[in-house]
């Protein structure tokens, strides 16, 4: 059984270790370099960019959690958490830093006022079941991706524009990373997903 880590500094890290938990994960908080050091896969959760962003410096998470992604530690970003995983961002505030390691750009607040807050079913690719039922809450979306990134969905096309289209989910290897929040929905198969990925790592 894999112990998969949710990153522990701001955002809802219960609802993640629950769907972990209910894919047939073991879970641990991390704050700690050292809990860090313990986990096979990690997740990043929602919240805000800019505040997750600072607490990772203060902690001192920022460079180990690099060099693991640097070293294919699997990781799946939401939201707030796939701002976090992309090497670009758009609309950061001027010192927010990411990660890095998904070579993608991302808009942080994307879908502007009368989207804000949405949910839609989305058509997923390699997920069994149907279309994936996602909650967007201030969400980013992708603008463009590397030739190594793997689009698993979009914004369906009958949206208005610029809407339409835009890329939601993402994978790069042992990176995942969507724009909403599956871990509120109840629909446990992009978490079941991400524990496929770290099991097979
Ligand atoms: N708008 C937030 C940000 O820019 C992300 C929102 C979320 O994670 N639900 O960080």
């Amino acid at each position: 059984i894999p112990t998969i880590g949710v990153l522990a500094l701001q955002g809802d890290v219960r609802e993640h270790r629950a769907a972990l938990e209910a894919s047939g994960a073991t879970t641990v908080a991390v704050r700690r370099p050292d809990e860090l050091a313990a986990v096979d896969g990690l997740v990043l959760p929602g919240g805000e960019s800019t505040t997750i962003d600072k607490l990772l410096r203060i902690f001192e998470l920022d460079e180990p959690l690099q060099a693991r992604i640097a070293d294919g530690l699997p990781v799946y970003g939401s939201c707030a958490g796939m701002i976090l995983l992309a090497d670009r961002v758009l609309g950061g505030t001027h010192d927010q830093q990411t990660l890095g390691g998904l070579h993608a750009t991302v808009r942080r607040n994307a879908f502007g006022r009368q989207v804000d807050s949405f949910e839609a079913d989305l058509p997923f690719a390699h997920l069994d079941g149907g279309p994936v039922h996602a909650v967007f809450i201030r969400a980013p979306w992708i603008e463009d991706v590397g030739d190594d990134v793997d689009v698993l969905a979009r914004i369906p096309g009958d949206y208005p524009e610029p809407v339409a289209g835009k890329i939601v989910a993402v994978r790069q290897g042992s990176l995942l990373a969507t724009s909403f929040h599956p871990e509120i929905s109840g629909d446990r198969r992009v978490h079941e997903h991400f524990v496929q990925i770290v099991k097979e790592s």
